[in-house]
């Protein structure tokens, strides 16, 4: 785990802002000299939303820490731990209670056993196949006398379950940021999802936190659909300090990605988001839009947009899950964010949903401020389930 957004790599790089005002000033455009780029005044458009204003020079180093660096970040570290495991202490209850209800005053696991072991797996939104297989592993322990105690039932499934989240990381998609060369900039995340899932409010988070590692970030406001969708976007941008670029409601999506994509090269940015519109009822004309969006992207930007990121809202359970597969047919979806983590006690969908999806967990919601966002951690979150 360690840092959140790991592109701008190196051993000078220290993470969550709290490096030295000195390591966060001296990054000149270095030897880079593959483009000059003189800056000329660029297409600034109506558009570029005056919450910041003057954004450029605001890299403005942090008040220098008291404390050493590497002993924040750990600190840091152990906060965010605590949090995640407080954001998933309802489905630990759920889980880890029935769990051990189960296996209380049992000699040996009987059929009885199995039933209400099942019970409980799918009580926690595991998914069906998942909890078939971990019943299977656990008869066949139970058969070779190897299963004695609850701890040892405990073992059987977190190491099932890790494995079906390691597996999702390695299988497709992008699981880290690091994968694109670092002279490819800006960076772009789409980010895509049905309405209310959270895109807007993980957008935040994400710019506020990237650029808190020292990157400049932008925001691009392609959910043109909605009447409220951009204002809310300028609230969270001008809380983070970044820049928005918007149109009028109603403008082509595309078009404002472009205008975005041209801005973010104009101030050579680290990384661009783009939020994006989420109704699913016209799949036809989604697929269209993004499409067009991902064509625009990839003509400014080599390889863009570098991730996909799809938006899924823990609540809702199997029914977030298929409306997930609906957007995994219109785009390229390179890896999941779960939000609201924090609002149920079956958080095994997060399991559930990387099992069926097959693709790496990036980062998971665990409230609605603007740090209650973490990067999904495999071990960290089986931990916080059985802890
Ligand atoms: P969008 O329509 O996909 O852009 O969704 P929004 O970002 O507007 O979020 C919809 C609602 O979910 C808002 O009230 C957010 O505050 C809330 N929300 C988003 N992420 C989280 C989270 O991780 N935890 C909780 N508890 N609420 C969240
Ligand atoms: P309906 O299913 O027939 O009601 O069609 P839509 O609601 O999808 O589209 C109605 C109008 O809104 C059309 O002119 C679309 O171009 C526009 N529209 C629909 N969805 C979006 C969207 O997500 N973004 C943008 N920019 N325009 C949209
Ligand atoms: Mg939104």
């Amino acid at each position: 785990m360690g840092l959140f957004w790991k592109r701008k790599s190196g051993s000078d790089f220290i993470s969550l802002g709290l490096s030295t005002p000195l390591e966060t000033t001296a990054e000149p455009a270095e030897a880079q000299p593959s483009e000059p780029e003189p800056k000329p005044a660029a297409p600034e458009s109506m558009s570029v939303s005056s919450a910041t204003p003057a954004a450029a020079p605001s890299v403005a180093p942090p008040a220098p820490s008291i404390t050493p660096p590497v002993v924040a970040e750990e600190v840091e570290q152990e906060n965010f731990m605590r949090r995640f495991r407080r954001a998933v202490a309802a489905t630990r209850e759920n889980l880890v209670t029935r769990l051990e209800d189960v296996v209380k005053g049992q000699k040996e696991i009987d059929a009885t056993t199995l039933d209400e072991l099942e019970e409980a797996l799918i009580g926690a939104d595991l998914g069906v196949q998942t909890t078939m297989e971990i019943l299977e592993d656990v008869r066949r322990q139970a058969g070779r006398q190897t299963l004695q105690d609850v701890d040892e039932l405990k073992r059987v499934i977190k190491r099932h379950l890790i494995d079906i989240l390691e597996r999702a990381e390695h299988a497709r998609g992008v699981a880290s940021e690091t994968t694109v060369a670092e002279d490819i900039r800006p960076y772009v995340m789409m980010v895509v999802g049905v309405n209310g899932t959270g895109k807007t409010t993980t957008i935040g988070k994400l710019a506020q936190r990237i650029k808190a590692e020292g990157n400049e970030v932008l925001i691009c406001a392609a959910d043109t659909f909605r009447a409220a969708a951009s204002d809310q976007l300028a609230i969270w941008a001008e809380r983070a300090g970044v820049e928005l670029i918007q149109q009028r409601q109603g403008t082509d999506p595309a078009a404002v990605l472009f205008d975005s994509l041209k801005a973010a090269k104009a101030r050579n940015a680290d990384v661009l988001i783009v939020d994006t519109a989420g109704r699913l009822h016209n799949k036809a004309h989604l697929m269209a839009e993004l499409e067009k969006m991902k064509r625009v992207a990839a003509r400014e930007v080599p390889g863009a947009p570098h991730e996909t990121l799809l938006v899924v809202d823990a609540v809702t359970g199997q029914n977030g899950l298929s409306q997930a597969r609906e957007f995994l047919k219109a785009a390229d979806v390179t890896g999941l964010v779960l939000t609201k983590l924090d609002g149920t006690a079956k958080g095994g969908i997060v399991v559930a949903i990387a099992k069926e999806l097959n693709l790496p967990i990036r980062y998971c919601g665990i409230g609605e401020q603007a740090d209650d966002l973490v990067v999904f951690d495999p071990q960290t979150y089986v931990d916080g389930l059985f802890e």
